[in-house]
Order: C-alpha cells, then structure tokens, then sequence
C-alpha cells in the first residue's frame, strides 16, 4: 500500500498551492469587503481574467476530457486541487467544466449547450428540487404534456444553484404520472428565452439560490436530454458525479482555519500567557487536527474507488456525511478559538462558518447519507470492513 502523491500529483498539487496563493488570496479582503456592501465578491470579468492566467499555463477543464481541450484528470488529482481551492472563500474555480450529463447529450445540443459551457460563454444550472420534493426527488411534481411535436412544461423549482444567472435550465419533469422517477421523468434543456422565470432566495451564505418557475413553457421534442422516460437517472448521475468534491473543499477550508487558530492562539494572551498553553485550546486543535486528518482520507479513498471504477457510493456518501459535520463543528471551534473576535465580520471565519453549514444541506443532507450508508450496510451490499474487506 502506497499512501503518498505521484511526482505528477505533487507537481500539480503544488502549482494549485502556488496559484491559490498568488492570485487567489491577495484578493480576500476585498473579497470580503465586497461581501459586506452586497456585492459579489468576485466580479465576472474578474473571475474570467483569473481563469485566463491559469489557461495560459494549460490549468483549463480539470476534469473535462482531453477532446473538448481539457487536461482529462482523475477523481484523487481533482479532489487534491479542491483541497487547494477550498483554503480560500474567494469563490474561485477553474474554467472549463461543464456538467457531466451534458455529455450524453446529441451532436446539435452538445454544439448548442455542452461547447459553450465548457468555453464559459453560458451557464447552465440543474433543476430537480420543488416546494414539495427536495431529498424526496423522486416525488417531483412538475409535469410535461407532449402537444405534437412539442412539450408544455409547467411547475415551480427551488434551491436552484446558478438559477438566477443561467441561460439554460436541465429541468426534470414528470412525463408519464403513472411511471413517476421508475421511467416516467424526463430531463429537459431549456434555454431562459423560452420563458421560463427565476427569483432569488437569499440565504445565510454569500451566494444565493433561486426559484424557477415553468407556466405553460413550450420546448420542441428535440429539448430533451438523453431518453425521454430515463431523466431521473441522469439527475441521479448528476448528483453522484462526485460527492468527494464538495467535503474535499471543505477539508481545505479546515486547515486554513485551524492554521487561523492557532497562529491567534499563540499571539493572544490572557492572564499571563498565550491562549495556545492552555489545555482547552489544545485540545481544540488536536481534535481537529485529527477529523481534518480522517476526512482527507474518506475524501481521497472515495476519489480514489472513482479512479479505479470501484463502487464509491459508500465512500462518498461516508466522506460527505463526515465533511459535512466535521467541517462545521472545526469553524465552530475556531471561532470560539478567537473569542469575540470570532464573531465580528472583520474577520472571515463568520463568513465560512456561514457558508460551510450548507454543505449539511445540499446534494443529500446529513441524514439523506446517514440513510444511504446504513442500507447498504444493513442490506448486506457492503461491509464495515470496508473495500479492503
Ligand atoms: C444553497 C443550496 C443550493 C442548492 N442547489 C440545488 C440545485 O442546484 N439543484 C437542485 O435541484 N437542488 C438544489 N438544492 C436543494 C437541495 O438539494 C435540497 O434542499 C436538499 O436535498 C434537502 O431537501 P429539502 O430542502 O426539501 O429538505 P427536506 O427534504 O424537506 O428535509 C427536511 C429535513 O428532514 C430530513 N429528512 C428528509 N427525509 C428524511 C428521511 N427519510 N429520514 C430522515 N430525515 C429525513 C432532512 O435531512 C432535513 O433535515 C440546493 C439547496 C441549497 C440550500
């Protein structure tokens, strides 16, 4: 058994490190000082100048397979780059991505959607969530009527990421009642001149959310993504296009707060000393230490089954369920590590306090896992032993 990176691993990793570190962090305070007026933190043409600079040093659609121009990396390199990106809250990605379903699409809507989502020109967003089926999806609501060589859509979206700013919608819709998400729902790409119409949801983080709303919607037979009957497959491949991505974000966020808390704890003095010779603290950053440790293992374990077409459900549902918690109980502690400091919106830890609580909420919630990995362990489809078994 081998734990350690590859000299390409390493050589990639680092220029990440390198990147996140130049052109990434200089950028936080204002950043956050953005964020605290109600703008966004990163600007678009910013976001796009950022994305340029790592293109001209060939860091362009990290996972993005090699024909659409992009550098075709595994699940464990891709998950090590989050780790990176994830040590700063500036809402930074690399470009050239495009959602994972857009490559089953025809030739004519790969040229119409997949092309220009990889070349940043459109956004897309994904729309499986309604008013009344969020980790229930299969009991989704809204409803297509074939009309000739048409499709009427109508019903309500929420929680839909992008779903304020995108040019096209993947939205999922109930083509045959009786079937429902066993071969009844229908993925359906609609660009927003079609009609459909979004509202923002503010939420407790910096970024929002919007609702969607389809009245009578009318998109040509050839809307459809993949197989009319099949879309709630492709929603459910969506979702598990890689559920290691997100705590792996989260995992960086974490060591740069632990680093944040323990650079204050051996600064800040009370009663005679630094707050870091106190028990209390130490133990607040052994036990972080520790979870940031498991979790980088549950993270690149799943990433690394993906690599090697192991089932990873398990895995990635495990290492989102830890992220998720762990993530929120670390900040939680760094920020208690700060005191009153902690709380203030001078400094940042507030903001991913803010943000990483959605990562209990969204993509399968904590108890949305908790549910998944105790079947597959109850109904004997895996062992607590592990892949090692
Ligand atoms: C910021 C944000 C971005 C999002 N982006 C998108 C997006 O781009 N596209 C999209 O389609 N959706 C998106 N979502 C929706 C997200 O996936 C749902 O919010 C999530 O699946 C939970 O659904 P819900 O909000 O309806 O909660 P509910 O399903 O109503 O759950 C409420 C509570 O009950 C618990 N619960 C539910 N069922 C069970 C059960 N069987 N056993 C035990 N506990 C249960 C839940 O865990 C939760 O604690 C986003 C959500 C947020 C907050």
């Amino acid at each position: 058994m081998d734990l350690s990176l590859s000299d390409e691993e390493r050589e990639i990793r680092d220029w990440v490190r390198t990147f996140v570190t130049r052109e990434i962090m200089p950028l936080e305070s204002t950043v956050l000082e953005r964020e605290r007026r109600g703008e966004r933190g990163l600007r678009r043409e910013e976001l796009r100048e950022l994305r340029d600079k790592a293109k001209q040093s060939g860091f362009f659609g990290v996972q993005t397979p090699e024909e659409y121009g992009g550098m075709a990396l595994g699940a464990v390199m891709t998950a090590l780059i989050e780790v990176e990106l994830g040590r700063s809250f500036v809402p930074f990605s690399f470009g050239g991505d495009a959602d994972n379903i857009l490559y089953s699409a025809n030739d004519e809507q790969k040229q119409r959607y997949l092309l220009p989502t990889i070349a940043g020109d459109k956004i897309s967003c994904f729309a499986i969530t309604e008013p009344g089926a969020g980790s229930d999806a299969r009991n989704i609501r809204t409803a297509a009527v074939r009309d000739g060589d048409e499709w009427v859509i109508n019903g309500e979206k929420t929680f839909i990421t992008w779903g304020d700013v995108a040019d096209f919608v993947m939205v999922f819709a109930v083509t045959d009642k009786e079937k429902g998400a066993d071969g009844g729902v229908t993925c359906f790409v609609v660009d927003r001149e079609a009609g459909w119409t979004s509202s923002p949801i503010p939420t407790m983080g910096e970024w929002g959310p919007a609702s969607l709303s389809f009245q009578d919607v009318r998109v040509p037979h050839s809307a459809i993504l993949g197989e009319e009957g099949r879309g709630f497959e492709l929603a459910m491949r969506w979702i598990g296009k890689g559920r290691y991505m997100l705590p792996a974000r989260a995992l960086g966020a974490c060591e740069r707060l632990v680093e944040m808390g323990m650079e204050h704890a051996r600064q800040r003095e009370t009663f005679g000393e630094p707050i870091a010779n106190r028990q209390a603290i130490q133990w607040m950053v052994a036990d972080s230490a520790v979870e940031i440790e498991a979790l980088r293992w549950l993270v690149l374990t799943a990433a690394w089954q993906v690599d090697h077409d192991i089932d990873s459900r398990q895995s990635q549902s495990m290492a989102k369920l830890y992220g998720g918690v762990k993530a929120n109980e670390i900040v939680d502690r760094v920020l208690q590590m700060h005191g009153g400091m902690g709380y203030t919106r001078e400094l940042p830890v507030e903001r991913w306090y803010r943000e990483l609580r959605v990562l209990r909420i969204y993509e399968g919630t904590d108890e949305i896992q908790r549910r998944t990995i105790a079947r597959n362990l109850l109904s004997g489809h895996v062992s607590v032993r592990g892949h090692l078994g």
